[in-house]
């Protein structure tokens, strides 16, 4: 069988460090037990001697009975100078009650000197004394070497030694930090491969991204035979953040073709990047590869219809393996593809020779022009798709609407009211609302849920508005793109005109209309 490559996470713990990433204790439970269910080797919960909340986690995941992972508390060696069995740090470590505690140490004698302000002989005492006390009382024992290639290049035999320390006093692995991540690619794996061949124990490698390599960087020491990998879902981390874990386990396991989260799991690396994302309250990354939402996009007419013929001809994998998919983005390059493609894509039957293609194409490419956006607006797409080919019947019809905004120093309110004609009928109502739009959208509701109860659940999740330069001689126009609900499904829509309210009309019209489509 072949050697297995563990996936250490540390999202909780070095994630956490990352601008606007914060985690209450039950977050920090939810993403645990995700990655637990994906199949990570360690999930590093915390560092218990920092913060009490940290601690809380302990206590609660000691309660969880984890199926793949092992719960590992993060710490540091002992304070010089101490009896490691009265250091406060290092008992909180010990009682934090999980099967696996990394603590970090110095490498590099810079940092010994400068920093701890000790001797090179006493941080080699503090390594072995911590990791030996933490064997005893039944731990597994990662060792994190802070600053590992910064103080190899420093001074190799001192590094060594601190590795040596660590690993003679039973330490499971000896992990190679790029603390500061400003490491190549070829340093990274040289001393990756030295401390492979001399040291008795596993080695494993933990990246930060400030120079763009923290991925890469894992790879190749990797491949110079490192059994773990540390990092964070997203690349979550301090500065640029770390090894990105959703980039670096489809790498290790399908490119490079190595044993490490099971295969099944691969395939639902997207869910976890959002799940993440979500819980952290961050936008996901369109752009990240692997998982975002353009990894596997097309936009060129020629690639359209190129990846139309044969997939593999512009995309590196099948975007399924990863629990991706395939977009095609329409855009005024495009081509007629591009229609049929994105067409399908959204369950309508399109065919290369569907008559109206030619005038769908066209209609796409006037809208663009006039400042709308359609790759972010699949809604309104299919919306116009549906319409060309004659196949929609509006659900309704705005009759005349009136916004108006009053106040005073103290407070303003916002109030519309909306005509609408369903066939015969026709209802009229009222509604207030923070804002205009806002408005808007309650009273248009308000007068379509007594015809269309479904609409009851719709409600406004985003709302983008950005301001279009007018090219020479003409206005500036609003774009409006708005995001809806119904609890389950998410869709987008567009309106463009040089009047806010006009254009948010239009993307609350297109967004209604579109989910009375699926009735
Ligand atoms: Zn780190």
């Amino acid at each position: 069988m072949k050697k297995l490559v563990e996936i250490y996470d540390t999202t909780l713990r070095d994630g956490k460090q990352g601008e606007g990433v914060s985690f209450s204790v039950a977050d920090k439970l939810r993403v645990a037990e995700k990655l637990d269910a994906f199949g990570v080797h360690y999930v590093e919960g915390g560092w218990p001697g920092s913060n009490p909340k940290d601690i809380e986690f302990f206590k609660q995941a000691a309660k969880v009975k984890w199926k793949n992972t092992q719960i590992a508390a993060f710490g540091s060696t002992r304070r010089k100078e101490v009896n490691v069995e009265e250091d406060p740090q290092v008992k909180l470590l010990i009682s934090a009650k999980t099967p696996v505690v990394t603590i970090f140490g110095k490498t590099w004698l810079l940092h010994v000197k400068e920093v701890l302000r000790t001797t090179a002989k006493e941080n080699l005492a503090m390594i072995g004394d911590t990791i030996r006390l933490l064997k005893k009382k039944g731990k597994k024992v990662i060792y994190d070497a802070e600053h590992a290639f910064d103080g190899y290049k420093d001074d190799p035999s001192y590094a060594m030694k601190t590795w040596f320390a660590a690993a003679e006093a039973g330490a499971d692995f000896v992990v190679l930090c790029d603390t500061n991540g400003g490491s190549l690619p070829r340093e990274v794996a040289a001393v990756t491969a030295v401390a492979r061949g001399e040291l008795s124990c596993n080695v494993g490698i933990h990246t930060h991204n400030d120079i763009g390599l923290g991925v890469a960087n894992a790879l190749v020491a990797v491949e110079a035979g490192a059994a773990q990998v540390q990092g964070t879902v997203n690349g979550y981390g301090e500065r640029t953040g770390n090894c990105n874990l959703t980039i670096a386990v489809p790498n290790i396991s399908i490119k490079m073709a190595k044993r490490t989260i099971p295969k099944a799991s691969i395939g639902k690396l997207r869910e976890l990047s959002r799940f993440v994302d979500e819980i952290a309250n961050l936008m996901p990354d369109r752009r990240q590869p692997w998982v975002g939402a353009t990894a596997f996009a097309h936009k060129g007419g020629m690639h359209v219809n190129a990846v139309q013929k044969v997939a593999q001809s512009f995309e590196h994998v099948d975007p399924a393996v990863v629990g991706n998919k395939r977009r095609i983005l329409v855009s005024d390059l495009a081509g007629r593809s591009n229609i049929v493609m994105k067409a399908k894509e959204m369950g309508i039957r399109v065919s290369d020779d569907t008559p109206q293609l030619k005038n769908i194409l066209a209609k796409v490419k006037e809208q663009e022009h006039l400042g709308y956006d359609y790759e972010g607006a699949e809604g309104s797409l299919a919306l116009l798709i549906r319409k060309a080919l004659g196949r929609v019947e509006p659900a309704f019809h705005l009759e005349a609407f009136h916004v108006s905004m009053r106040g005073d120093v103290a407070e303003h309110v916002c109030e519309a009211t909306v005509k609408v004609r369903v066939g015969e009928d026709t209802a009229h109502t009222v509604a207030d609302g923070d804002g205009p739009v806002n408005a808007l959208d309650q009273a248009l509701r308000n007068a379509l849920r007594g015809f269309y109860p479904v609409l009851k659940k719709v409600k406004l999740t985003d709302y983008k508005v950005r301001i279009l330069n007018g090219s020479s001689g003409t206005a500036a126009k609003t774009r409006v793109l708005i995001e809806s609900t119904d609890g389950k499904e998410r869709w987008y829509t567009v309106g463009v005109d040089e009047n806010i309210i006009e254009a948010s009309l239009q993307a609350l019209l297109d967004s209604i209309e579109f989910r009375l489509l699926k009735k």
